[in-house]
Parts: structure tokens; sequence; C-alpha cells
């Protein structure tokens, strides 16, 4: 008989009613079907347990995760204060650690494979950059890390020094908050300059801002065409697009289409920041049903985790893609599976990982999950009961409820 070095018997897949047997060899998926005639060299019977692929957080903070400073008023801008006054004391040694503490929690959660942003524009950046690059080596056998410089925009000589500076040190991406800066447009024109000139990518901070007049978006989506870029932009947040008029959105999506920009929505971080004082108040979050219903790769993911912008959120993708079901009501039975979606294959294709999803031959990336169905998974957020990275099984939970006798009827 053939043999695999794992075989998952009897998981629930995609509720197709159909449980199937997942066998696992070399780091891959070696086959999948019902009643797999092949020997594991280690067996689980799952008895209907869903299986998902791994997760991808395709937009967070390492270098300003689990903070110690405790934003009094939620502002934005007791936020920002906070940042750059703990920026100035933040030693190698502690960036390190916080960032190493993150991808574990990650990790224990089912996320392979992240993208973070590091601020390169602050005097002593490097530090932060350093100690993350470390820290993705250090668990390069757990999680893949991507590296995004967010500098300022570009908009002069200094920021485009410091992200020269990032790429050379081993970003893998050009990052920034064009909307933020003075000129918008020079600074976009910027950033795909130097794209252009070191073979990057790009993934921005688009329009984090609950003002429909603010649309960055737009003339992002027009130079990536221009400029040969269709498929090489990512867009994180872009709120303003819910607050725009129909014309002006239903133009921008149809741009960001055809330019095949990924967007990236954060749900636990917009509903923090977004709307605070408007009435009725919003969701804050970019129009992920209208952008969906157009084709457009969109992401879910946790951003600010625990810091001085976001004393919430965490890397748990589950929580997040069920936070997102909320916010943007994503709770047709079609919605369903896309909100799961959201934090694994469609973030894999914003991260550009290849081979991705449960198919044979994929990289063996899945997360058994405590739960019978997808509707049960997004809605309970279950326990993770096994993660499978590159075929290699990284965490098993164990858990036991005990009823105290005679009080529970069961
Ligand atoms: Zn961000």
């Amino acid at each position: 008989m053939i043999t695999a070095a794992w075989v998952l018997r009897k998981a629930n897949l995609e509720d197709s009613g159909l449980l199937v047997d997942i066998a696992i060899d070399g780091g891959k998926i070696k086959a999948i079907g019902q009643n797999l005639p092949i020997r594991g060299n280690e067996e689980w019977d799952l008895s209907g347990l869903v299986v998902l692929p791994a997760f991808v957080d395709a937009h967070v903070h390492l270098d300003q995760t689990l903070s110690t400073s405790f934003n009094k008023s939620g502002t934005l801008i007791e936020a920002n204060e906070l940042w750059n006054e703990e920026k100035r004391r933040l030693t190698y040694e502690r960036y390190f650690m916080r960032a190493l503490q993150a991808q574990n929690i990650a990790i224990t959660y089912g996320t392979t494979a992240l993208r973070t942003h590091v601020d390169v524009y602050s005097s002593g950046f490097w530090l932060a950059l350093e100690a993350i690059l470390d820290a993705r080596k250090r668990q390069r056998d757990l999680i893949t890390v991507q590296i995004v410089a967010l500098g300022k925009g570009g908009n002069n000589p200094q920021d485009e020094k410091a992200l020269q500076q990032a790429l050379k040190m081993g970003a893998d991406l050009i990052g920034g908050s064009p909307a933020f800066t003075p000129n918008p447009k020079k600074s976009i024109d910027t950033l795909f300059d130097l794209a252009e000139l070191h073979d990057k990518s790009l993934d921005l901070h688009v329009d984090e801002v609950d003002d429909g007049r603010i649309m960055t978006l737009e003339y992002l989506a027009e130079k990536t065409l221009e400029r040969g870029f269709k498929g090489r932009v990512t867009a994180g947040h872009c709120n303003s697009l819910s607050f725009a008029d129909d014309a002006t959105a239903d133009r921008v999506m149809d741009k960001v289409k055809e330019a095949e920009i990924n967007i990236v929505t954060l749900p636990s971080a917009d509903m923090v920041q977004m709307g605070r004082g408007l009435k009725p108040s919003p969701r804050g979050l970019t129009p992920v049903k209208e952008l969906l219903g157009r084709s457009i790769n969109v992401a879910a993911a946790s951003d600010k985790v625990r810091d001085s912008f976001n004393p919430l959120g965490s890397y748990d993708l589950l929580q997040t893609a069920n936070l997102l079901a909320h916010a943007s009501q994503l709770t047709g039975t079609h919605e369903i599976p896309m909100c799961l979606e959201m934090v694994t294959t469609r973030a894999a294709s914003v991260l550009g990982l290849k081979e991705y999803g449960l198919f044979e031959g994929a990289e063996a990336n899945l997360v058994v999950v405590n739960s019978k169905n997808l509707t049960d998974t997004l809605a309970s957020v279950p326990e993770r009961l096994g993660i499978f990275r590159k075929g290699q099984l990284v965490l098993r939970t164990v858990s036991r409820r005990v009823w105290t006798e005679g009080l529970v009827w069961t």
C-alpha cells in the first residue's frame, strides 16, 4: 500500500456533505479524496471536523504591537503622540521580543504567513527593522514574514533615502500613507519611481479617513495602470470609499478592478478609529460587499494589535473574519465562505503565495478547527486543534471539559 507522512481522515473541507481524507507527504498535499487507499505513518480521524487552509495575515505592525503605552482618550491624535514618544525609548531587544511574541501568538491561532509594515521614517528606525528581520529569521521554519518599509510617503529626499536603506537591509516592499502627506499625488509618483527602480511591489495605507472627499485611491489606480504595475499594488484601509457618493465610489472601484489592486480591510482597527464623533455612527470599513461584487481581491487582516492605536485586536484571524462578517453584513450563505477566504486564500493571493490552498500539490499549510461546519466556524471562533505548516504538525491542542456531576443534563 502507498504510504504518506500523515493522513487526516474524514475532514470537512467545504460543507459539501462529503467527508474526505487528506494525505500529506514531502511538505505537500499528496492526495485528497474519500477513503484514500494510502496508509499514513501518522493518522488522525477528524470525524467531520472542518479543515481550513492556514491563515494569512496580510497587514500587521510588528514594531508597534503589544505596547505598554495606554491611550486614555482612544483617539488617533493621542495614539500618534504616544507612538512617537514610545519610539524614542524602544530598544532593539524590546522590538525583537515583541515581534517574536506576536509571531508566536499568530502561529498558535493557525497563521503561517504574515505581512508586516515597519516604520522607517524616524531616526533610529533601523533598530526596529533589524529586530524584525532577526525575529523573522528566528522563526522562519514556522511562519513566513514579508516586510513593508513604511515611509512618510516619499515627499522629501530624506524619506526616499530611508526607504532605500530599508530595502537594502532586507525589506521586501515599499509602503507609505500618501493621503497624510502635503502632496499625495507627488507622494504616489515618488513611490512608483522607487518601486520601479528597485523592482518592488507597493503596499500602501490608503485614505484612512472617514471623509469621502479624500480619494487618493483613484490616482493610485490610474498610476498603477500607467506605470505597468497591474496586480502589484495593495491598498490597505480605503475607508473614505465608504463615505463617497455613489458615482465617485463606482468610478473608483471600476479603476481599482482594472488595475487589479488588492484591497485589505482591517475590521478591528477601522471600527475602533473611524467615525468617531459622526452621527449616525458608521462602521467605517471600506465597502467590502461592493468590492467583492466586482470580483476585486479583498483580504481582511489584524492591523494594530494591543497598541496605542488599538487596545483591542488580536492575531486571531477567525476573530477578524467574524468581526468582518458582522461589520460588513456578510451573512448570506454564499458570503460565509467568502469571509473565511478573506483570511486564507484571498490573503495568500495578496502576499503572492503560490500553491496555496487545499488541493493536491499545494503546500500542506492547514488548520483543523473544533467545528463541524463553516457557519459554526465563523460564528463560534473555535479552538485550533491542529496546525500544519509545510506538512509538519506545528501544534496540537488537547483540552477536556469536565461537568460537575449532577448539575447539568448531558
Ligand atoms: Zn496599518
